[in-house]
């Protein structure tokens, strides 16, 4: 399998140089020339583990790494699970709930990361060379990319977060980890500034080139990949029905892709639902076909407020038919202006449905599920859950995802009136922490990357 860009200028590159690259060369999104067909396929697969379904869904995807050494590189990522069947299914009244965060930093991001940390080790010991990925983070994201960089060969990590502005859990999943190859960078100012400055390092390409930098940010294929195996997971333990929906906490879009690739590649997938937040740009673009940047607003569910879902161009590709030209027309103009249009909402597809949730029903939902099922959900997970009530149709299943351990989030918990702890979280406290507190100045940065 090749990979090319949704802007038409990079064609014909393999896996191994789509993990690098990342982001494309032109500005788009890397994505498979072909998608594989795998429904014929699917009866023969019920009786596999994660892993070994993993194996059967991501190799067609992959041509330059071994089936031996894929297999490998995907047992050594989920060994890192805390729960046997990795991604296990429970009943909640009409809904079938899929919990994805049984991973080291206790959120979904870990199912891609883990796999995607050890895909850049083993591709970097191959070309023998090494590689700084810098990233910055308001919470999440920093701990699952740390998690899955840790300790590698051959590969630093740089991540930068607004000092004093993430979750106290937060900053300690990050500044616990003592490994060498890990850089904790507290920024005196905000995350715009975090953002800004990762920005401008990497659009220094001679310096970008000469420290080998590299992003984990959601666009990289690998993630996406990775993402596509538990849907297929999800068919099996729903007992392979002939349809079903499956409602999904969104941001950035990338989980949810991952799904709308399982339902291309023949996955018995009949709506993908979208939960949003009030950052709810997804929601307007389906139900009006005009894509337009709003102002973020803080919410309960802080992993989903964005201002922009940056896989979207991935769908945005096949929404437009596979053409790179009105991809690009539409991204140029999105850029310029903070906002594009497709020419009718009729060419929106019937495949999503969606809907946005605010933070006073988010706790309710929170409260609800812990009094009525003594069971209870993270606030993003919640987003979902309210959505996916409201689309419940007796005559087909619906699985909704859990994409992070409630325990993460005390304070919403809080204010829900619930008590949770994971022990996991429970044992960070009091550890030996290490962080480098400086001014948001781009020299400074550049010195530790220099460093190393
Ligand atoms: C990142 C994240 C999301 C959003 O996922 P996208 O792929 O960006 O749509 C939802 N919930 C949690 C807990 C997350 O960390």
């Amino acid at each position: 399998m090749n990979y090319k860009s949704t802007r038409g200028d990079v064609a014909g590159i393999s896996f191994k140089e789509a993990v690098m690259m990342g982001l494309a060369t032109d500005g788009g999104l890397l994505i498979p020339e072909t998608i594989p067909d795998l429904s014929d396929q699917l009866d023969g697969w019920a009786n596999l583990s994660y892993t070994q379904l993993a194996v059967e869904i991501m190799s067609p995807f992959i041509d330059d790494i071994s089936r031996a050494d894929l297999t490998l590189l995907i047992e050594r990522s989920y060994s890192t699970f805390n729960h046997i069947d990795i991604a296990p299914v429970r009943t909640l009244g009409p809904v079938q709930l899929m919990e994805l965060f049984h991973g080291p930093t206790l959120a979904f991001k870990d199912v891609a990361l883990q796999f995607l940390g050890n895909t850049f080790e083993y591709i970097l010991k191959q070309r023998n060379t090494s590689l700084n990925i810098l990233a910055a983070t308001s919470g999440d994201t920093g701990s699952a990319a740390i998690a899955g960089i840790r300790g590698k060969q051959n590969i630093n990590i740089f991540i930068m977060f607004p000092e004093g502005k993430t979750s106290p859990v937060q900053e300690l999943q990050m500044t616990s980890v003592l490994d060498a190859n890990v850089h904790n960078i507290a920024i005196e100012g905000s995350f715009d500034d975090c953002q800004t400055l990762m920005k401008s390092i990497f659009s220094d390409s001679e310096f970008k080139q000469k420290y080998c930098l590299g992003a984990v940010n959601s666009v990289n294929w690998a993630r996406v990949l990775a993402q596509i195996v538990y849907y297929f997971y999800a068919y099996y333990k729903l007992g392979c029905p002939k349809h079903f929906d499956v409602c999904v906490p969104t941001g950035n879009f990338g989980n949810i892709f991952a799904g709308y690739m399982a339902k291309q590649m023949g996955l018995p997938i009949r709506h993908l639902i979208l939960a949003s937040n009030s950052n709810d740009i997804l929601v307007r673009f389906f139900e009006t076909g005009v894509y337009q940047r709003g102002k973020v607003s803080l919410t309960h569910s802080p992993a989903m407020d964005i201002q922009v879902s940056s896989n979207f161009e991935r769908y945005l590709y096949y929404l437009c038919g596979t053409d790179s030209a009105k991809v690009k027309v539409f991204m140029d103009s999105f850029l310029s202006t903070g906002k594009a249009q497709l020419e009718s909402v009729a060419s929106a597809d019937k495949t999503f449905r969606c809907a946005s949730v605010s933070n006073e029903e988010t706790i309710e939902l929170i409260r609800r599920y812990a009094k009525k099922y003594q069971y209870i959900v993270d606030p993003h997970t919640a987003v979902g859950l309210n959505v996916a009530e409201q689309m419940v149709d007796s005559e087909v299943p619906l699985l909704c995802l859990s994409t992070a351990h409630p325990a993460k989030f005390g304070d919403v918990m809080a204010a829900a009136d619930v008590k949770v702890s994971h022990p996991t979280l429970a044992a960070l406290k009091g550890l030996a922490t290490k962080k480098t507190v400086i001014a948001p100045d781009i020299d400074r940065i550049k010195a530790l990357i220099v460093e190393g």
